[in-house]
């Protein structure tokens, strides 16, 4: 017997038909003797017309009151998921995330949970209960609502996993694993059996949205056993994430290719260059809990410096008036401007720790097309670019074939 938590993402719980499925394999499981906690996000489509129905309100939608709304997504889906189990005989107890009491910080919007209060899903799990538990939200010191960031649910169940000490966190979504690259991009993607937790953590931090890096992180961090499978499907492994790497000589030098298109370029330019410049720009930017991905700083021949870094889409508004209200008078900066037309593409891959001249093949194959890289950044296992948005597709393709992802 064992302790399952099983995700369901928002195509999965589409609708009535769908969650019927879905309780049809908890029931599976239970007859098999397990014990399992549900986790379901919203309806898909849901939590987009919640967040555009707050901001025909108020575009720029208050963040608490956002949480407020975007969290009854996942309430009705909660309730649902009960209901179907229970017309399949089975015992089962919904949970909001306040209910469960998942305690989160209250960063409203991309909250993180802090700890999650265990004692009462063990009870009913013991009690014989299905436990079903809101994905995305939780609940701050204050007694507010917060929500996980988009994508969440993924994080509440690995961190649901992680506090019920739970023998294995199933991830249910439309595709039936990890694959090489997003396969609506590359028809040709190849889904992988297993995949390192480290590749995993680049692929999710640099845009796979098939898992929220969050939960990658708790994933790692309390070796919970992660495994992403098809909920349409009842066949099939899907992508195991271990923890160990593979045998060198098996390992594939690229493991995937993740892209992201949701973040934005800003650049400063002709700022002194002296001690201090980089703190002066990016501090009061972190202290506005905005997130900064890419840095560059480059030196120009004038004493001067120009710096460019990147932040998400919805949050390059936020970072220039930052910028222009409260820094640039104040060094002196001649120039402060935003690009939202960019993408970054990344490769990842373990292997490229034992091989050399990687990085110069992804700019050889970008270059043959007349792709311009903006921005460079990389890691041991990882090399990530910065490029115009409407080159994204292509450079993914062309990079995908060029180290040979499609190959058996
Ligand atoms: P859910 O609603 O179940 O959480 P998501 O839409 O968040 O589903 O994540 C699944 C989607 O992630 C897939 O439909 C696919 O388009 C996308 N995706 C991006 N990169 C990958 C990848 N490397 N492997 C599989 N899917 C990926
Ligand atoms: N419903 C939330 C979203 O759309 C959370 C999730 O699906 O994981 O982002
Ligand atoms: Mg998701």
């Amino acid at each position: 017997m064992a302790l399952i938590v099983q995700k369901y993402g928002g195509t999965s719980v589409a609708n009535p038909d769908r969650i019927r499925n879905l309780a049809r394999r908890v029931a599976r499981y239970k007859a098999m003797g397990h014990k399992i906690v549900v986790v379901v996000s919203a309806m898909s489509g849901e939590t987009n017309r919640l967040i555009s129905l707050a901001k025909e309100i108020m575009p720029d939608p208050d963040p608490r009151e956002l949480d407020v709304m975007v969290a009854t997504g996942e309430q009705v889906t909660i309730g649902m998921t009960a209901l179907a189990l229970m017309e399949l005989g089975i015992k089962a107890k919904s949970y909001t995330g306040s209910q469960v009491k998942i305690l989160t910080d209250d960063a409203f919007t991309k909250a993180r949970i802090l700890s999650i209060d265990e004692s009462n899903i063990k009870k009913d799990l013991d009690n014989g209960y299905v436990v079903v538990v809101a994905g995305f939200q939780g609940v701050d010191a204050n007694g507010n609502i917060t929500t996980l960031g988009r994508g969440g649910s993924d994080t509440t169940g690995v961190a649901l996993a992680a506090a019920l000490k739970a023998d294995e966190c199933q991830i249910y979504t439309d595709v039936d694993g990890v694959y090489t690259t997003d396969p609506r991009v590359v028809p040709e993607a190849r889904r992988l059996d297993r995949i390192t937790f480290e590749e995993m953590l680049e692929l999710a931090s640099q845009g796979s949205k098939v898992l929220q890096i969050r939960s990658v992180e708790f994933a790692g961090k309390y070796k919970v056993k992660l495994r992403v499978l098809s909920s349409f499907e009842d066949e099939g492994e899907g992508t195991l994430i271990t923890f160990e790497e593979e045998n060198n000589m098996e390992q594939p030098i690229i493991s995937g290719i993740a892209f992201n298109r949701d973040e934005a370029k800003i650049t400063v330019l002709g700022v002194p260059d002296k001690p201090g410049i980089a703190y002066q720009i990016l501090g009061p930017i972190a202290e506005a809990n905005v997130d900064v991905d890419m840095i560059i700083q480059n030196t120009g021949a004038d004493g001067t410096t120009d710096f460019t870094f990147t932040v998400h889409k919805n949050e390059m508004n936020k970072a220039l008036s930052i910028l222009r209200d409260k820094v640039q008078s104040h060094i002196g900066a001649r120039e402060i401007s935003g690009d939202d037309k960019i993408a970054k593409v990344s490769i990842v891959g373990v292997g490229m720790r034992s091989h050399v001249g990687i990085a110069s093949k992804m700019f050889r194959i970008l270059a043959e097309e007349g792709i311009n890289i903006q921005m460079i950044s990389t890691s041991e296992i990882k090399i990530a670019v910065v490029v115009d948005e409407k080159y994204l597709e292509l450079a993914v393709r062309i990079l995908h074939k060029a180290f040979e992802l499609d190959a058996e």
